[in-house]
């Protein structure tokens, strides 16, 4: 039996449409025992004469990007993510410490972050008067390329389409920050995201809220997930989420107590790093507020 490979564009309860080596796009299905299968996901397949094409076994992930539902429910979002892009704007002033949270996220996925800064066309809120700029230098310090957009009016795209050049990407933020608006100016032509994926299979259904893989036309991968572009991340335990603070990483495993949580531990080597301002009060506070949630 001739076994292809293939990646996952997009699925739709049982049917999944792949693209293949050449490029091509197929509508497959998945056997009964990979109904794990998700966006992203690099699969073999068996072709058919009757076009019933079967996705036979799932590569091994880099990772897979999991939320919870409203239920309190694990779901998979997309597998294979190389970079997340987590956009914040002028205007919803900026959540630190939901940005802390993704952030923690991305760590555990072991994949690239990189914040944006929205409409900046915009004044910030209240000028002067609130930290942004002290925070983007705090994130800057820590690693995390920090780009400046404006989805109005085409300030800084040219810099994030480079960005996600040669990667696998994902766009996530708080409702309002203007995902959509950013996801339209880099895949501008709406027909094509959409009828290109129908096109090949005979299928529109998929474009409510399915995550989809489309191909920017500057090179790389966007994954958008518009039912979950806002999505929050399934909680980590203390050990994980330590880790994810990556000022953090190297005074753990400093505490007196090797099972230190950082919280009210005497000799906590994290709490020594605060008041030395090694690491700074408000990520050791998200740190905190993420503990104990
Ligand atoms: P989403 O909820 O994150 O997908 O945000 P949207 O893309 O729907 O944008 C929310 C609102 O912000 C809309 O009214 C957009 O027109 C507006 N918006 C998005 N990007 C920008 C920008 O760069 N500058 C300005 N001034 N408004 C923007
Ligand atoms: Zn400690």
């Amino acid at each position: 039996m001739l076994n292809r490979t293939g990646r996952v564009l997009t699925r739709f309860g049982a049917e999944l449409i792949i693209e293949d080596e050449t490029g091509r796009r197929l509508r497959c299905t998945a056997r009964r025992r990979l109904q794990d299968v998700v966006c992203g996901d690099h699969v073999t397949w068996t072709p058919s004469d009757s076009g019933n094409h079967v996705v036979t076994g799932i590569e091994p992930r880099r990772n897979l990007l999991e939320r919870v539902d409203p239920r309190g429910q694990r779901r998979a979002v997309a597998a294979n993510i190389d970079q997340v892009v987590l956009i914040i704007a002028r205007q919803p002033p900026p959540q630190w410490p939901l940005v802390d949270r993704y952030l923690v996220a991305i760590e555990a996925l072991e994949a690239r972050a990189v914040i944006v800064m929205n409409k900046v066309d915009l004044e910030e809120a209240a000028p002067g008067s609130d930290d942004t700029g002290q925070m983007e230098s705090l994130y800057r310090d820590l690693g995390y390329p920090m780009l400046h957009t404006s989805a109005a009016t085409g300030a800084g795209l040219g810099e994030l389409r480079a960005r996600l050049a040669g990667l696998t990407s994902i766009l996530l933020g708080q409702s309002g920050v203007g995902k959509s608006s950013l996801i339209k100016a880099l895949l501008p032509d709406e027909d094509l995201r959409i009828g290109a994926l129908s096109e090949g299979t005979g299928e529109g259904r998929h474009t409510t809220t399915a995550a989809t893989l489309y191909h920017l036309p500057d090179g790389g991968d966007l994954i958008d997930s518009p039912g979950v572009r806002d999505f929050t991340p399934p909680p980590l335990q203390a050990e994980a989420l330590a880790h994810g603070f990556v000022e953090f990483r190297p005074h753990l495993g400093q505490c007196r107590f090797h099972n230190c949580v950082h919280d009210r531990e005497p000799g906590c080597a994290i709490k020594a790093a605060v008041d030395a301002g090694e690491i700074s009060e408000p990520r050791y506070k998200s740190y905190l507020a993420l503990k104990r949630s």
